[in-house]
This record gives C-alpha cells, sequence and structure tokens, in this order.
C-alpha cells in the first residue's frame, strides 16, 4: 500500500533498478553491508569518509583500507554510479551544466552556479518528469524512471568535487570573475529534471545524506536546501512532519484553476487553494518562506490582472515570488514576456506587498533550462 503522499499514477517505465550504493544508505545499513561481504564494520566509517569527507571513490585513494579488501568494497558499496556525457560552460565559466549518463543509459543534469558570494547547484531527482507540464522539454519526454538516493547524492559529491579541485571559476567580487580558486557549495535547489515529491523516500533520503554531519554524510545545511513540487498536496503534508528546514518552493505559474489546469495539469486534482494551503502549512512547520515560482510566459499567464490575483492570494503570508522569463524549447509556441508586461505583472503583485523578484536566468545559451540539454541529446 502506498503510504500518503507516495505517488502511484506516475509509475516509471523500465524496471532495473540501480546499483546499491553507500550514499543509499544510512550508517547502520552500511556496516551491515560491510558486515556482509566478511569485513570489519569499522570499514563503513572508513568508507564513508572517502565518499563523503574526500570525494575519493577511487580504491587507489584508500591508503588507509588493505590493498586487498579495497576491490570487494568498491563492488559492494561504491560501483560507478553515473559517468559524464559531457560539461558544457557559459558565462565566463562560471556556470557549468553536466550531462550524465546512468547505469542504463539514461540521461540526466545538473547545473552548477558559482556566483560571487555564493555557490548554487540544481540537480535532477528523476530522469524525465511525469508531470506533463506543456512548455517544459522534460514534460514532453516523459517519465523514463525514479533516480536513486545515491544518483541524487552523486550529483551534488561530484560539484562538490569539482569545486574544491578549482574546474568552475567564479568567486571574486568583479562581474562574472574569473580565478576565484576552489570553492564550497552553500545552496542545493532540487529545480532540475523531475518532481522531487513524485520520487520522495529517495528524495528524503538524499536530504539526510546531504545533511547528516560527516562523515555520514555531506554535512550541508538543510537552510540551504530547495524543494520544488508543482503541488503534490499529499507530499507536501507528509514533507511538512519530516521535521526539515529547508525552503519549499511551489510552481504555481498561474493564480486562477482554469489556466493552471492547462499549465500545470496536475492541478485538476490539486486546485490552486489546496496548494497554497499545503505550502503555508509547510512554511509554519519549518518556518521558512515559501517561494512561489511563477515562469512569465508571453500572453498566456502574464497579464497584470494575473498579477493582482496572485498578490491577493499571497497577502500577508511568508512568501516570496520567484519570477522566471520562460526560456523557450526549441520548436515550441511558449516564450518569454514582453519587458513592459513583465515590469506591470511586478508592479501588481508588489501593490499587495508581497515580496517578488524575477530570477536571474543563468546558462540559457547552454540550454539551461531543466531537461534541455538532454533532450537535445535524445
Ligand atoms: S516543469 Fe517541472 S514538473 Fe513540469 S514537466 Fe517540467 S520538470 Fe516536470
Amino acid at each position: 500500500m502506498p503510504k500518503p503522499g507516495e505517488l502511484t499514477f506516475v509509475a516509471p517505465r523500465g524496471a532495473k533498478k540501480p546499483p546499491r550504493h553507500l550514499a543509499d544508505l544510512t550508517p547502520a545499513e552500511r556496516k551491515e553491508a560491510v558486515a556482509a561481504i566478511g569485513e570489519k564494520p569499522f570499514r563503513a566509517k572508513q568508507l564513508s569518509q572517502h565518499y563523503f569527507a574526500r570525494y575519493a571513490h577511487e580504491p587507489e585513494q584508500w591508503t588507509d583500507i588493505p590493498a586487498g579488501s579495497r576491490a570487494r568494497l568498491q563492488e559492494a558499496l561504491l560501483p560507478e554510479l553515473m559517468t559524464v556525457v559531457r560539461h558544457l560552460s557559459t558565462d565566463q565559466g562560471t556556470t557549468r551544466k553536466t550531462l550524465w549518463r546512468l547505469f542504463d543509459g539514461t540521461l540526466v543534469e545538473s547545473v552548477l552556479m558559482r556566483y560571487p558570494d555564493r555557490v548554487t547547484m540544481c540537480i535532477s531527482s528523476q530522469a524525465g518528469c511525469g508531470m506533463n507540464c506543456p512548455f517544459c522539454a522534460t514534460g514532453q519526454a516523459g517519465l523514463d524512471r525514479n533516480l536513486s538516493t545515491a544518483e541524487i547524492v552523486h550529483q551534488i559529491v561530484d560539484g562538490m568535487r569539482a569545486l574544491r579541485d578549482g574546474e568552475v571559476p567564479g568567486g571574486t567580487s568583479q562581474a562574472g570573475g574569473s580565478g576565484g580558486g576552489p570553492a564550497r557549495l552553500s545552496n542545493i535547489v532540487f529545480m532540475g529534471m523531475g518532481e522531487p515529491l513524485a520520487n520522495y523516500n529517495r528524495v528524503v533520503g538524499a536530504i539526510r545524506r546531504l545533511t547528516d554531519p560527516e562523515p555520514d554524510g555531506l554535512g550541508l545545511s538543510q537552510r540551504g536546501i530547495t524543494v520544488s513540487t508543482v503541488g503534490l498536496v499529499p507530499a507536501i503534508h507528509r514533507f511538512a512532519d519530516e521535521g526539515f528546514k529547508c525552503r519549499l518552493a511551489i510552481s504555481l505559474h498561474a493564480p486562477d484553476d482554469e489556466l493552471r489546469d492547462t499549465l500545470v495539469p496536475v492541478n485538476t486534482r490539486w486546485k490552486v487553494r489546496e496548494v497554497l494551503d499545503a505550502g503555508f502549512e509547510y512554511a509554519a512547520k519549518s518556518g521558512r518562506r515559501l517561494s512561489i515560482e511563477y515562469a512569465l510566459i508571453r500572453d498566456i499567464n502574464d497579464q497584470a490582472w494575473r498579477g493582482d490575483r496572485l498578490g491577493r492570494l499571497l497577502k500577508g503570508k511568508p512568501v516570496h515570488v520567484n519570477l522566471i522569463p520562460l526560456n523557450p524549447t526549441p520548436g515550441s509556441k511558449w516564450t518569454a514576456s514582453r519587458p513592459e508586461d513583465e515590469k506591470a505583472f511586478v508592479e501588481a503583485i508588489a501593490a499587495h506587498g508581497v515580496p517578488v523578484t524575477i530570477r536571474d536566468t543563468r546558462g540559457q545559451e547552454i540550454d539551461g533550462a531543466c531537461g534541455q540539454l538532454a533532450a537535445s541529446e535524445r
């Protein structure tokens, strides 16, 4: 029986399971897995140290583990999960998108964005997406499968390694700074391919691995993590009870059910009012402001009266509206709003005292919208 919030209507195509990996397991399960292959349980801690604290997943780097045990431990707990198909960089190298090939040939993407004062990584939680939003490249291709916890976590482990090794420039106070040397990851957003709350257990497992202290996990702050959802109401309620301090972002894209039913088809199941109420409940329990994501699409959802309606819905609530100029997908009829319409939309929201900003759209020249790189590779 699925638990409340576990969705059954997005069953992945294809049944092959990714190999089990250290990052799929709790610290206690790692010890059991190590013991099951005849190794001393403390090797689990050593492996965790190598993976989560040193980003060292090659056996020759594990000099504190006898050479005779390394291959066995690697096979049992650190199999190769994914390989880089290619990196694409823009913004003087400060934005780097990675296309990954998973063990079964599935493609997913992650993006690292280095700013002068912070580094944000946008990761995928599913290969493809079953939510079918008509303006989105990922939605057009459908869902391949859920990613495992380790496949989610590894995108970040590799990003942290790349930052440590100085592979992503930036970090100076000059615009688009070059140089900058090594850096630490400050923010993670689940805004790449997929609907995170449709892969609930693995995403929650990934948040635990990301935020457990080293060496059990990566030791990152829950406050630096944003989970973005189209509004799967039972899963939002369940997420609110996890006790996380992560930020929740709701991809609203329309303040009225009539339009939202067409832009975000899951709205036919859970309406705007229900979705917002679930989001406000999460904000109350987590103590974090709710983010409202709204892709501005020319002549579709960018009328000032819709901005006014959105402002009315959100007035006095602990929210922040992020407007996203749409990054058109090739061959799509959907395109970004005119500057004057964008301005009028912002003013209509702000007139209700609701904080609103227009999101920086990094990486557009490298197919920066979620799923575009994988879609072009297919
Ligand atoms: S916009 Fe997000 S939820 Fe909608 S289809 Fe694309 S990836 Fe899925």
